[in-house]
């Protein structure tokens, strides 16, 4: 294996505590970083870099790690334009919503869901994403539960089982009988392609005690909870959450003191999802509140075809500068190292030694131009795995 430095980087974004002071961000002026194989091996002032084989200059741009991007939807079919079209015009829509990707991805065979994710993957590492999490939630039956699954773990380690994203249109009448489906025999067929099991715990989808049912149930069989929790109205799902060592509660637009004061107490990550918000003009997470109150927070896309069809984590970074209260080392650190925590990962969304080779050279001297400059293109390289991608 050949060894590679990278030098003459205006600002490098570590994410090492040990170099943390009044960022979280562990910044280095003037840095290099040197990649051996798939790892860094090394940080640290370009002046003082070990030899290597290969030699690039960065001219004067800053280097931070890959995009973690802990929360996505990538496996479906068609799209929603009408349905946001109509949101954003202010006319009535009353389609139905989750239901119409559901029909759309029974419809689609699998060449066409894998053509479509690989699409969606691509364009996000084209925007420095390079650790990705997806979830299953558009088949709602057994068979395309599973195949959705399937499809996602031949692209990403993180694959997140959620037939209980709505309840099925075939079991409207008897919401028991499909948690029972969830947690017999779709979970069956699921659980050998996913690490994690999700459920989207809201009024008219799953209720605290269906949901920890489920989560639960998906625990026995090894895999971990993640919850879809206080998105659009207070609920229990954060508290859930925590109470079974979530490794994520995603959204947590809607938190009482409690809530707040649980993840803060908790090894739980509080992932917010601008996006989402963007996409339906809705109240803003409040991320002040649960950093000032110490939680961890990870920021994500929410990457789906309904409520936040967006693959930039840059975008999100700037809606949580602008709107939700985060500086920009803030927002950084959460769609890197916060990303990291909320998939349990050490290896990706930090630039130390031993780290996974994953970083994006902006064209920019400063990290900060991810939100002082939004919608431009800022990211020029893409190395994963040691390997320059993009
Ligand atoms: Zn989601």
């Amino acid at each position: 294996m050949s060894s590679t430095v990278i030098t003459n980087i205006a600002t490098l974004v570590t994410n090492d505590p040990s170099l943390a002071g009044e960022s979280p961000l562990g910044l280095v002026r003037d840095a290099a970083v040197v990649i051996d194989g798939d790892r860094v091996v090394w940080t640290g002032e370009s002046s003082r870099a070990p030899a290597t084989d290969d030699r690039v200059d960065a001219k004067g741009r800053a280097v931070v790690p890959g995009f973690v991007d802990s929360h996505s939807h990538l496996v479906f079919a068609g799209d929603r334009t009408e349905e946001f079209n109509a949101r954003m015009s202010g006319r009535a829509y009353s389609a139905g919503g989750i239901r119409t990707t559901v029909a759309a991805t029974r419809a689609a065979t699998d060449a066409e869901l894998e053509a479509n994710l690989t699409r969606y993957l691509h364009e996000a590492l084209r925007q420095g994403t390079t650790t990705f999490e997806t979830k299953s939630g558009y088949g709602l039956t057994v068979e395309d539960e599973a195949r959705a699954l399937r499809i996602a773990s031949a692209h990403t380690d993180e694959v997140t089982y959620l037939g209980a994203h709505i309840v099925a249109p075939e079991h409207t009448e008897d919401p028991a009988a499909y948690v029972a489906l969830v947690t017999g025999e779709m979970l069956d067929a699921c659980a050998p392609y996913a690490r994690w099991i999700d459920v989207f715990c809201e009024k008219g989808a799953f209720d605290g005690d269906q949901a920890r049912a489920i989560l639960t149930a998906g625990r026995a069989r090894g895999l971990h909870p993640r919850v879809h929790a206080n998105q659009l109205s207070y609920g229990p799902g954060v508290q859930l959450a925590v109470e079974l060592d979530a490794a994520s509660a995603d959204h947590c637009t809607h938190l009482t003191d409690a809530d707040v004061d649980a993840l803060a107490q908790g090894s739980t990550v509080a992932t917010l999802l601008p996006g989402a918000e963007f996409s339906t003009r809705a109240e803003w997470p409040n991320a002040r509140r649960l950093l000032d109150a110490g939680a961890t927070v990870a920021l994500s896309t929410d990457c789906n075809p309904g409520s936040s069809f967006t693959s930039s984590v840059p975008f999100c970074i700037a809606l949580a500068v602008r709107d939700m209260g985060m500086t920009p080392d803030e927002a950084l650190w959460s769609a890197t190292a916060g990303g990291a925590a909320a998939l349990r990962r050490d290896d990706v969304g930090r630039l130390a030694p031993g780290a996974r080779a994953d970083l994006v050279v902006l064209d920019a001297p400063s990290h900060v131009h991810l939100a002082y400059r939004p919608g431009v293109p800022l990211v020029t390289q893409v190395w994963r795995s040691g390997a320059r991608v993009v």
